[in-house]
C-alpha cells in the first residue's frame, strides 16, 4: 500500500489526485490490474467524475451544499455532521481498472479527493492488485 499526503485549504475542497496515484502505479510496477484508492476520514471522500472543466468540482460542491443543510437538527457535539453526511453521499473508496500500466479513466474522468472539512492535513492510500 502507497499512502498519499494531501493538504487541503478549504473547508470544501476537490483535489485531483490522478497524477499521483498514477505515479505509485508507476512504482507499482504492474501493468494489468485494479487500483484501489481509499480514504481512512470520516468528513472526506473520493469520487471519479468530470476532469475538463473545472466548473463541474465547484458545481459539484454547490450541489452537496444544497442536499445537506449547515444547520439541521444534528446532534453530533462535534458540529461537523453536515461534513460526514457529504462523506458518506461520496464514499470512502474508488476501485479502477489498470490497462498497460495506466489508470483506465475515460477521456474526461478525474480522480478526486474531496474535503468536506477542512483545511486539514489528510491521508490518501492506494493499493495496486495485478490480474
Ligand atoms: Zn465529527
Amino acid at each position: 500500500m502507497n499512502t498519499l499526503d494531501v493538504r487541503t485549504r478549504s473547508r470544501i475542497e476537490f483535489v485531483d489526485v490522478s497524477a499521483a496515484v498514477k505515479t505509485a502505479i508507476e512504482r507499482s510496477g504492474i501493468r494489468e490490474g485494479l487500483c484501489h484508492v481509499f480514504v481512512p476520514h470520516t468528513t472526506a471522500g473520493v469520487t471519479i467524475n468530470e476532469a475538463a472543466d473545472s466548473d463541474v468540482q465547484r458545481d459539484l460542491a454547490a450541489a452537496l451544499e444544497a442536499l445537506v443543510p449547515d444547520h439541521g437538527q444534528y446532534q453530533h457535539a462535534e458540529g461537523n455532521s453536515p461534513a460526514h453526511a457529504k462523506a458518506t453521499l461520496v464514499g470512502s473508496s474508488v476501485t479502477v481498472p489498470i490497462s498497460n500500466g495506466q489508470l483506465a479513466l475515460g477521456t474526461w474522468q478525474g480522480l478526486y479527493f474531496c474535503e468536506f472539512d477542512g483545511p486539514r492535513s489528510r491521508k490518501v492510500h492506494v493499493t495496486v492488485v495485478g490480474a
